[in-house]
């Protein structure tokens, strides 16, 4: 029987924000925007590829001194106490009984009755929003460890139709409207803030989240962001410090779906968002971005070979770059869609099922870890687990 042409639904690409063609209206309405031009990049090292950068902190930052409490629903400040806190977790706080009961069921806010019982960051607790580095404002910073993979937050994404009248609440309004560039059109802090948005699952164009849009960016970044269901999980990607700053990246780097141009991503980081990268950043280094090309070839080419059938070649691709997976410590998401590739390769003959089985088994156990026993990749990982044969390409070659 030939193969199927096409391989069965992939897991959610990570999320990125959209690329915003029209830099230069951004751009002027940027007013944080950094001015000082990066020293040149270091020389390129000849030899074998130097191991990944470790994802070190070059700064800790101590606690704030004063803390100012806002409701995790609402978003209004409570001065330097919370006034009502969840009953179970004891961690997640609230201005008011009624913004603890409408935060809990699936709705307006986080659905705390699904995150509760997971281990989730949660605000002052285990981050905050402070002033960082001179000229980046505000961003975000751990005040406990996280291991990698750790829930730093879930938080509520915000379409534009949540804040705009007349369905819009004022006080979410308020809250979107503190976001960078000061002063700016609240679609203009949408189109800069926004987490997601080009990804063909998310017609709505992404969206933001009041204290998760505040994390600044980094290439090589030691946290990810994904969307289950409507909200949006911060993620470690790499063990963080207490003190260390949590940070994103607005343009994927080694991620394989992409196909790198470093160039065009710096334009837009700096144009878009006024982010120059410094002499040292880990998008400089020409060993990351040959492993980086690499990827991305691999991934093209699991899916060509396939596609063509010759799912033993695209097995043996699925393996190398779920080596260099591990060896830069992937985000979940990004790892997870490779496992997934390899076990629709290697579920089409009997000779490599053992393989399919054990890939998905630990697909299961990565999206449980990181995205909680609800989310749909989750229970799409559950039921290949528990039952492979359940795959479209199950023994379509060989299986006799
Ligand atoms: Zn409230
Ligand atoms: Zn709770
Ligand atoms: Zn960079």
């Amino acid at each position: 029987m030939p193969p199927k042409q096409k391989k069965g639904p992939k897991p959610n690409r990570p999320q990125r924000p959209a690329v915003e063609e029209d830099l230069d209206a951004l751009l002027a309405a940027f007013t944080a925007k950094a001015s000082t031009k990066p020293p040149p990049p270091p020389p390129v090292a000849a030899g074998p590829p130097a191991p990944p950068a470790p994802a070190v902190p070059a700064t800790l930052f101590p606690p704030s001194a004063t803390v100012v409490w806002t409701c995790a629903f609402c978003y209004t400040a409570t001065g330097d106490r919370p006034r009502t806190a969840c009953g179970s977790c004891h961690k997640r706080m609230y201005c008011s009984e009624r913004c603890r009961a409408a935060d809990w069921e699936p709705g307006p806010g986080q659905g705390h009755r699904t995150w509760c019982p997971l281990a989730c960051g949660e605000e002052h607790v285990d981050w905050e929003v402070r002033p960082v580095a001179e000229g980046k404002g505000l961003g975000l910073v751990a005040k406990t460890p996280f291991a990698r993979g750790a829930r730093i937050m879930v938080e509520r994404l915000l379409r534009l139709s949540d804040v705009r009248p007349p369905a819009g609440r004022p006080e979410v309004l308020q809250a979107v409207q503190a976001l960078m560039p000061a002063g700016a059109p609240v679609e203009t802090k949408f189109q800069l803030n926004k987490l997601g948005g080009d990804d063909p699952d998310d017609p709505d164009g992404g969206g933001v989240c009041v204290r998760m849009s505040r994390a600044n960016h980094q290439c090589g970044a030691n946290a990810y962001h994904t969307l289950v269901h409507d909200v949006k999980l911060l993620l470690a990607r790499v063990p963080i410090a207490a003190g260390e700053e949590i940070c994103i990246e607005y343009r994927p780097f080694l991620d394989p779906s992409r196909r790198p141009d470093l160039e065009q991503d710096r334009r837009i980081l700096e144009g878009k968002w006024g982010v120059v990268c410094p002499g040292d950043c880990q998008c400089r280094r020409a060993d990351l971005l040959a492993d980086w090309q690499r990827m991305w070839e691999l991934d093209t080419a699991i899916m060509e070979q396939g596609r063509m059938g010759r799912t033993g070649d695209a097995f043996a691709k699925v393996k190398a770059l779920l080596r260099l997976h591990d060896r830069h410590q992937s985000a979940h998401v990004s790892y997870i869609r490779t496992l997934y590739d390899g076990v629709s390769m290697a579920v089409t003959t009997r000779k490599l099922l053992p393989e399919a089985k054990r890939l998905a088994a630990e697909a299961y156990g990565m999206a449980l870890a990181a995205y909680g026993p609800d989310s749909p990749d989750t229970r799409k990982y559950e039921r290949l687990r528990s039952n492979i044969a359940s795959h479209p390409n199950y023994l379509t070659l060989g299986g006799s």
